[in-house]
């Protein structure tokens, strides 16, 4: 039996997934797809994760697509309104008819001969293996693992007689009302987490290993709603966009040109918020640089505002052990707790953890080289969508569907069937795949893919550059490679630099 064959094969069902097909249908209509997507509903990270006051922490004119005006007031918003302008999306689109639900990809063999990727998946709900094939394959997977969040090997936990929990598996159950809680951790996620808590938990007590930076920004942008009153929400969002944008790319050169000077502004900030007297040095100076890791924004302020209100403590020392009623510091410190939220960080994973083959040849991920942050050294037709770690993740994936769709297109036009990056340049060297020294990216960062020195290997995490080369730059840049169906285009049309 012949497998079901699709053109476009795209691989998640969360926001990048559901950005990917909506350009794929605008861009290229005449091309086949389907989106094989391993849980049972659209949205990715804003499903999985149910946590009290999940929220984005970058802003969502620029975090939304850049087809669909973000409409809400809330320019930092909360986890269901993503969710559902997600849904909303694929919904009107028609895109949600085209996904297949429960179809977990666990790997992906390229034939040259065949022209084509042959995609093996198992379905969760009957565990059955199922096989179609496609001419492009497109992994919108995320970067981390779902089926379990990152938590390290602390002492002693089968002592504690509360409860332990990871916000990745928060469940609605969870009863804090009135309870001592802590939370181990000063990312992202304990920045949402602790007011939210705050809100109706006797105590919070953020604990942490050592200090991150925090921004209080207002959680509604006011040129925004201005904007919004004046013109149709289509006119004003790339406006808000595009200032969101060059704001956040000024505060990222900034960190990066003058560290000392954003540190002291960041932290000026931070002590205008806290009681006089506040201990700045131990709990929010931290060791590295703005922008070494990802800067936490903080809505209208609500941890500062939970901390001068007594409802949440910060302690930044080291777990030594966990007790029967609570942690046991380094220190000597107790701290009693009746429930421990372990904000530890997240796993990362590539690729969904789907293994590729080419040509019998099973791909090592850590040993390929990503192509403009987005296709892999010797891996024909396949992207994966990847955002930026200085700007929201929809940015980059925006730009990635829109250069795969051209690139679809060039070679329809031209009549190729298989595009290979190919590092033909020896200088080229290797370096990591993200630039961050966040524990959770050095935890994994050899499994990932690398980047180049140099273009189109290096990743710039630059949102304007990448506009250039993906949304203009020349699809034959020498460096990929095209093959055609028939030899004698081939020799007609050689490969151009
Ligand atoms: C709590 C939290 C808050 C965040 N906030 C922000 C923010 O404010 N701004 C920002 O820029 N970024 C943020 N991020 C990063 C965030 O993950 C991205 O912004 C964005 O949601 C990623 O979308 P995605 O579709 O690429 O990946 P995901 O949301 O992870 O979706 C991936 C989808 O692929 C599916 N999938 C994975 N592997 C397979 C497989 N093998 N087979 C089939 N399906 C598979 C998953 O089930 C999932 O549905 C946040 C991340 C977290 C965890």
């Amino acid at each position: 039996m012949p497998l079901e064959h699709f053109d476009v094969l795209i691989v998640g069902a969360g926001l990048s997934g559901i950005g990917a097909a909506y350009h794929l249908q605008s861009r290229c209509p005449g091309k086949t797809y389907a989106i094989l997507e391993a849980r049972e509903g659209i949205g990715g990270t804003w499903d999985l994760f149910r946590y009290p006051g999940i929220r984005s922490d970058s802003d969502m004119y620029t975090l939304g697509y850049s087809f669909r005006p973000w409409e809400d007031a809330k320019s930092l918003a909360d986890g269901p309104s993503i969710l559902s302008y997600v849904r909303q999306t694929a919904q009107e689109a028609g895109i949600d008819e085209r996904i297949r639900f429960n179809h977990r990809v666990v790997s992906a063999e390229w034939s040259t001969a065949d022209g084509r990727w042959t995609v093996e998946a198992t379905r969760g709900d009957t565990e059955e293996a199922v096989r179609v094939s496609c001419t492009f394959l497109l992994i919108c997977s995320g970067y981390y693992r779902y089926d379990e969040g990152y938590t390290p090997e602390f002492e002693g936990t089968d002592r504690f007689a509360g409860r332990i929990v990871h916000p990745q598996h928060w469940t609605d159950d969870i009863d804090y009302a009135g309870k001592r809680v802590v939370v181990i951790g000063s990312g992202a996620t304990a920045a949402t987490l602790v007011p939210a808590l705050a809100r109706s938990a006797g105590h919070v007590t953020m604990l942490q290993r050592s200090p991150g930076y925090f921004v209080s920004l207002p959680s509604e942008d006011a040129i925004a709603r201005a904007l919004r009153r004046a013109l149709p929400a289509r006119a004003a969002y790339p406006i808000v966009r595009w200032k969101n944008v060059l704001l956040t790319m000024l505060s990222f050169q900034l960190s990066r040109r003058r560290p000392g000077m954003v540190r002291s502004l960041m932290q000026k900030g931070v002590a205008s918020r806290l009681p006089p007297g506040f201990d700045i040095d131990t709990h929010f100076n931290p060791r590295y640089d703005p922008w070494d890791q990802r800067v936490c924004l903080v809505p209208d302020g609500d941890l500062f505002s939970a901390i001068c209100d007594g409802r949440v403590s910060v302690v930044t020392d080291r777990i030594d052990t966990f007790t029967e009623r609570g942690l046991r510091l380094v220190s000597g410190e107790e701290l009693e707790a009746d429930l421990i939220v372990t904000a530890t960080g997240l796993n990362l994973l590539a690729l969904g953890g789907m293994r590729l083959t080419v040509d019998g040849r099973q791909v090592d991920l850590s040993q390929t080289m990503g192509y403009k942050g987005m296709m892999l050294g010797g891996v024909p037709n396949m992207a994966m969508t990847f955002g930026y770690t200085n700007a929201s993740w929809t940015l980059k994936c925006d730009l990635t569907c829109r250069y795969v769709c051209r690139l679809l297109n060039h070679m329809d036009a031209r009549g190729y069937r298989q595009c290979t990056p190919q590092n033909l340049d020896p200088s080229v060297t290797e370096e990591p795949f993200i630039d961050f020294s966040s524990s959770y990216v050095l935890r994994s960062i050899d499994k990932f893919p690398k980047q180049g020195s140099r273009a189109p290997w290096r990743l710039y995490q630059n949102y304007a550059l990448d506009i250039l080369t993906l949304k203009f730059g020349a699809i034959e840049d020498g460096t990929m490679q095209f093959a055609s169906t028939l030899p004698a285009v081939a020799t007609a049309e050689p490969v151009a630099a």
